[in-house]
């Protein structure tokens, strides 16, 4: 039988990508989303893939999301915990407010969607979570005190629920994706990208969101088993860790 993917975010920018890339691969997929209900249904309508809104801040919205997805698909065996958000402010002008969205949104929810679905995984003995940080998680970024802070918990959260789990079947990997060419870098005015990202980038282009997919892809899948607490980067060459 098939196996069930979720995707939190999974209707827009690299969450679409994997959506799109899980289904070709063979899984029934759910994907998530927060507000955006547009963007959300011409997603389903052009991949057949059912959408179900909920804020991934929240713990009770994803118990019961994971519920209902449950009962329309399935059991969870594949999470992929990708919705994030940045608000970029120097620590010195950063509110609390910049500072606890973007640790609910970016950190809280990998809690939020792996407690929902961590203890039928261990039941099966079966599960692949993967987590999506960032490059800015791993080398910091100037103005993002709050997402870098964010994205390298995510990394220590997959190091230690790997530990926890592995004796269970389950994988908890990290995709660390780079620069991508979604719709917020692509509006980044083209001189500032030609003179201030692109060189940075050994590769000299930005990657494409089915490059971050065909990772999440290759961590899902059965014979995958053996890679865990991993963060697999794919960041063009702009940092090596
Ligand atoms: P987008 O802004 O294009 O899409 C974000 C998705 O997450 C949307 O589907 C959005 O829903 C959803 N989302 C946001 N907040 C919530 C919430 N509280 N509850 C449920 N869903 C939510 O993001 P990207 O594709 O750019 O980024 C995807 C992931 O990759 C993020 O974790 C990001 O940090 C990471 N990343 C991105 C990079 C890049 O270059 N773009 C680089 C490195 C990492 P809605 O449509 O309703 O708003």
């Amino acid at each position: 039988m098939a196996k069930v993917a979720v995707v939190t975010g999974g209707t827009r920018g690299i969450g679409e990508a994997i959506s799109k890339g899980l289904k070709e691969a063979g899984y029934v997929v759910a994907a998530n989303y927060a507000t955006r209900d547009e963007a959300a249904f011409k997603f389903r309508d052009e991949t057949d893939i059912p959408v179900y809104k909920f804020d991934v801040a929240n713990l009770e919205s994803c118990q019961e999301a994971i519920g209902n997805i449950e009962s329309d698909l399935g059991p969870v065996d594949v999470l992929v915990n990708n919705a994030g958000i940045t608000y970029d402010a120097p620590l010195h002008r950063m509110s609390a407010e910049q500072w606890t969205s973007v640790v609910h949104t970016d950190l809280d929810s990998v809690f939020s969607m792996s407690r929902s679905v961590i203890e039928g995984m261990r039941a099966r003995n079966f599960g692949r979570i993967i987590n999506i940080s960032s490059i800015n998680g791993q080398k910091g970024q100037f103005g993002q005190t709050n997402y870098s802070a964010a994205k390298a918990g995510v990394i220590g959260f997959t190091k230690a629920l790997a530990q926890e789990s592995a004796a269970k079947g389950i994988t908890v990997n990290c995709v660390a994706p780079g620069y991508i060419a979604t719709e917020m870098v692509r509006a980044v005015p083209e001189e500032v990208l030609n003179t201030k990202i692109l060189p940075l980038i050994p590769t000299g282009r930005l990657g494409e969101c089915p490059e971050i997919a065909r990772c999440v892809v290759f961590l899902a899948a059965d014979d995958a088993g053996f890679i865990t607490g991993a963060t697999l980067t794919a960041n063009g060459g702009q940092y090596l860790t």
